[in-house]
């Protein structure tokens, strides 16, 4: 107990220390006080009665961690350029085939040009051992804490793996294979924005997969207008909603049920001015849709409507039904019959009325 009391001992390695192997903590020479930090895992204060000094050896170490740390970070981004290269290079002798089960070898190659991991392992494990002195319990924390650490350390460059709490809260390590997947969590790590993120993920394998999740929304939304549920506007083809027909209810009926439907229409037409553009979308989503369901067709007797008005033969308005733009002309005439006589009953109202008041 009295050697501590005057020769004061190495904070890190607590062996007892001759004047000329002392390294002051605080001096500005010392120049590795982060590393040390990390190290304890604590801020040393002068007078916290730890001591104020590292020995020569430890100094050593922490000038050591101090100059892998500074290649980490300067020689990490010219590895992994060539790893990537090296990768494309190979893959592209391979036929563009994933090979996951040659990535470990072609890592541990790295791990020989840079001695980081192993250091890093010894000086961070041995230190909880130390801390026992202190008390038993917020060393078993620390322990946990730095074995933590140490696993996150360890890490090669170039590599990516994901940590993240499993079952029980129990921390779980999973390595990305090389390829699209990791490109994917880089740029996520990279907090590129979502813009950057969606394209990466687009161009990778999984584009097949997202575009038949779009194509299945798609399919959802005109399921959702064809639906007899909540029947759409093009399903009302009783005469009063044909004499009334208009494109705003339909086009609004549209970007409530069917938004994607809706967005993709309108990213065709964008050209156009708004005001006509509109009718487009709800024409060309008529069109869509009457060939999904026959009894969507309000638009299409419109449409067979107008050619009978204008003179058009039963042969013309049965060659643009067969075109898929009208209803054929049989129907037509039935549905004008209606039309009349919702006509004349219409008018004899107006006829009883102005008798009335008169
Ligand atoms: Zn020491």
């Amino acid at each position: 107990m009295a050697a501590p009391m005057t020769e004061p001992p190495c904070r890190l390695c607590h062996a007892n220390l001759p004047k000329k192997q002392r390294r002051t903590i605080f001096s500005e020479t010392f120049g590795v006080l982060n590393q040390l930090v990390e190290v304890i895992d604590e801020v040393p204060q002068r007078n916290d009665g730890h001591g104020n000094y590292v020995c020569g050896l430890c100094w050593n170490k922490l000038n050591r961690l101090s100059k892998i740390e500074h290649d980490l970070k300067t020689k990490l981004e010219a590895l992994k350029e060539e790893r990537l290269s090296l990768l494309k290079t190979l893959r592209e002798k391979h036929g563009a085939q994933p090979f996951i089960s040659l990535t470990p070898k072609s890592k541990k190659h790295y791990i020989l040009h840079s001695p980081t991991p192993r250091k890093v392992k010894k000086s961070l494990t041995l230190t909880p051992q130390r801390g026992h002195q202190d008390s038993a319990e917020a060393t078993i924390e620390k322990q946990k804490i730095k074995r933590e650490k140490v696993s996150i350390q360890l890490f090669s460059p170039g590599k990516v793996k994901v940590l993240y709490r499993g079952h029980m809260s129990k921390l779980k390590s999973k390595v990305i294979p090389c390829g699209d997947f990791q490109n994917i969590v880089r740029s996520i790590i990279k907090g590129q924005s979502n813009k950057k993120i969606g394209e990466v993920i687009y161009q990778s394998q999984l584009r097949e997969a997202i575009q038949n999740c779009v194509l299945e929304e798609m399919k959802r939304d005109i399921s959702c207008l064809i639906s007899t549920n909540k029947p759409s506007y093009l399903r009302k083809t009783q005469s009063d909603n044909l004499a009334t027909f208009n494109f705003e209810t339909f086009n609004l009926e549209l970007q409530l049920n069917a938004p994607l439907l809706y967005k993709t229409l309108s990213s065709f037409y964008a050209q156009g001015t708004p005001h006509t553009y509109k009718y487009v979308i709800a024409v060309t989503a008529a069109i869509i849709l009457k060939q999904r369901n026959m009894h969507m067709s309000a638009f299409h007797q419109v449409v067979s409507q107008i050619l009978d008005n204008g003179g058009a033969t039963d042969e013309c308005i049965n060659l643009l039904n067969k075109l898929g733009l009208c209803v054929s002309a049989s129907a037509a005439a039935k549905k004008k019959s209606d039309l009349i006589s919702r006509q004349k009953s219409h008018m004899e109202q107006m006829v009883l009325a102005e008798k009335k008041t008169s």
